[in-house]
């Protein structure tokens, strides 16, 4: 892999920018995080435009702060956080702003292992528990991810296969747009999914739930 972590020449391709969210994770591992720090010249050349060189969408969980996860800086992380990591016409129209405007190469679906609206959405859909009308149409948006999955498993392996299920029905979601589809075919963009593990730091990357121009 490309070490892009000695330049701060951004990142051009969606593989340069995958593996500088990769490295920037392997500090945020080791303790050798960069962030959160800007100079004043940073922002004042921000000030001027963005040019962030991916687009991340996450849950809302207080413990997966993409910037903070990825070690990356003021202006480098388009990012998106609601709870669940769901699609819906706010986000679907973020995407849309970041793929036509700022043309980030690189969008990443960043689910996480405890997710408490997965965890929601597997006890509605398992034990029929309901929530209020708004948590419940959230829970709906996830609900459909969940097809497949054993209830029998154990809670925690029922969780976990939850939270990768929903990244991958989100990846595959996003790549049904139109948009997203020409885009990724031409190779312009490159769509990863991903799962944040709390307990280590690491982001683990679903290399099959990844779709570029390589794609078949
Ligand atoms: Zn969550």
């Amino acid at each position: 892999m490309m070490d892009l972590t000695r330049t701060d020449m951004p990142p051009r391709t969606a593989d340069e920018a995958l593996a500088r969210l990769q490295a920037g994770n392997l500090r945020f591992v080791n303790g050798e995080a960069r962030f959160p720090t800007v100079q004043k010249a940073v922002l004042a050349e921000l000030s001027r435009g963005q040019q962030p060189y991916a687009t991340i969408l996450g849950c809302s969980d207080s413990r997966v702060p993409p910037e903070l996860v990825f070690d990356a800086g003021f202006g480098e992380l388009f990012v998106i956080r609601v709870a669940g990591n769901v699609l819906g016409p706010a986000v679907l129209g973020t995407l849309q702003y970041s793929v036509r405007h700022l043309q980030t190469p690189l969008f990443v679906v960043l689910g996480h292992e405890g997710c408490g609206a997965v965890k929601a959405a597997i006890a509605s859909r398992f034990d029929g528990s309901r929530h209020a009308g708004k948590i419940e149409m959230l829970l709906e948006q996830i609900d459909p991810a969940l097809d497949g999955l054993d209830p029998q498993a154990p809670p925690d392996e029922l969780l976990s296969a939850g939270v990768e299920a929903n990244v991958r029905r989100v990846v595959r979601d996003l790549l049904a747009t139109t948009e997203a589809q020409a885009r990724a075919d031409e190779g312009a963009i490159k769509l990863v999914g991903a799962v944040y593990e709390l307990d280590s730091g690491r982001v683990r990357f679903l290399p099959d739930a990844a779709a570029d121009g390589t794609r078949r």
